[in-house]
């Protein structure tokens, strides 16, 4: 098996990363991306299925006799946020960008499968799992109903996403619970608008919809254990009022977090309660609508150790920690490890702007260590 130059790798993938940068796609639109997927798996000696759960890739890579085998999985959407970065590699697609480092992410996967062809190490099957549409949680959900465990099985799977509070080869991850559940709502409130001057003619939904957005605080504060993590956020309220016109209708919208599923549940409840009672106080009508976009990521306690001692393989001893606390953010690699056990890390992105900020920028600094880190992991769970 020929060694790689890992320069002239790490070259290789900043390369790939610019110019995936330069190209974003939204969710189930990454045609040119997963088509440049498919083409450096083929390059590389994988066999590649396409079209998996629309526009998702599969390469498999087998070696040995061992029939054990483990999947890692890279996100390839991006944002529909307008770029303000002024890099030579800036998005060419007004108003889309890579502003969640996905485009890093593609190219460090391919690198492990660059890396992995070529010198092998390992003795089984390795599915190198390229989703689309992670950021509205569409996409692992439509891979799987495509059959992907079916038709591509596995028994692990393992995944990262690049952190930019953490400094540049860093890892860190932690058991159980690791990324919350996201659930979204709308509330309407119905009533009767009218004149601004006659409030006690009609029945406006203005102050019901302010006492509301009040009322539901309280499901995190007094409904909720001490010991549980919710989060319940109200982030629009619209009306159909206008300044002299007191509005019949109110639309309150919203976001909740939370790591298990009885607290999702208790969160629904409480604010079906809540928007009826309080609809009821002010003379209105109420309607909920409450749906689960993400569900909570929990990290495999074994393969958590074995994901940390891959990374100790690749960086400095004291830059692989276990996290302290497990993040509100979401991520719809959960949905793979609801059939299979797995475990995802954080990989530093140095000093960038925030995910999601229309200034951040993937650091290619740390392209290699993602690649290895992969490639450890493979060797570690497959060993020959
Ligand atoms: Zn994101
Ligand atoms: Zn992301």
């Amino acid at each position: 098996m020929a060694e790689l130059d890992q320069q002239e790798l790490h070259r290789e993938m900043t390369a790939w990363r610019r110019d995936l940068h330069a190209h974003p796609e939204f969710g189930f639109e990454e045609k040119r991306t997963a088509a440049f997927v498919a083409e450096k798996l083929r390059a590389f000696g994988l066999e590649v299925a396409e079209g998996v759960g629309g526009t998702g890739v599969v390469g498999t890579l087998t070696r040995g006799s061992g029939n054990r085998a483990i999947a890692l999985r890279a996100d390839m959407d991006a944002l529909r946020i307008a770029e303000q970065g002024t890099q030579a590699w800036r998005s060419q697609t007004p108003g889309t960008m890579h502003a969640c480092g996905h485009d890093g992410h593609t190219s460090m996967l391919l690198g492990a499968a660059k890396l992995l062809a070529s010198e092998g190490g390992f003795d089984g099957t390795v599915r190198f799992i390229f989703q689309p549409a992670e950021e509205w949680g569409r996409g692992a959900l439509a891979m799987l109903d495509y059959g992907l465990l079916e038709r591509f099985p596995f028994e692990e799977i393992f995944g990262l996403h690049n952190m930019p509070d953490l400094p540049i080869g860093h890892f860190e991850t932690r058991s159980g619970p690791v990324m919350s559940a996201e659930d979204n709502f709308e509330i309407l409130l119905k009533g009767l608008g009218g004149h601004a001057a006659r409030p006690h003619a009609g029945q406006e939904t203005l102050v019901a919809a302010c006492a509301l957005v009040v009322n539901l605080q309280t499901i995190v504060s007094r409904r909720l254990s001490p010991a549980d993590i919710g989060v319940v956020s109200v982030t629009e309220l619209v009306t159909d009022g206008i300044r002299n016109a007191l509005p019949g209708l109110a639309r309150i919208l919203g976001d909740c977090r939370s790591f298990r599923p009885e607290v999702s549940a208790a969160i629904e409840k409480e604010m079906r309660r809540i928007a009826e009672g309080t609809a009821q106080a002010y003379n209105v009508a109420a309607e909920v609508a409450y749906t689960r976009e993400f569900v909570p990521l929990i990290n495999d306690v074994g393969l958590v150790d074995e994901a940390l001692a891959a990374a100790r393989t690749v960086l400095a001893d004291d830059a692989v920690r276990v996290a302290a606390e497990p993040m509100t953010a979401s991520e719809d690699f959960a949905r793979f490890l609801a059939h299979v056990p797995g475990c995802f890390v954080f990989m530093g992105n140095g000093g960038t702007a925030p995910l999601h900020n229309p200034a951040y920028d993937f650091n290619d600094e740390g392209l290699l260590h993602g690649a290895r880190y992969h490639a450890a992991l493979v060797r570690r769970r497959l060993g020959d």
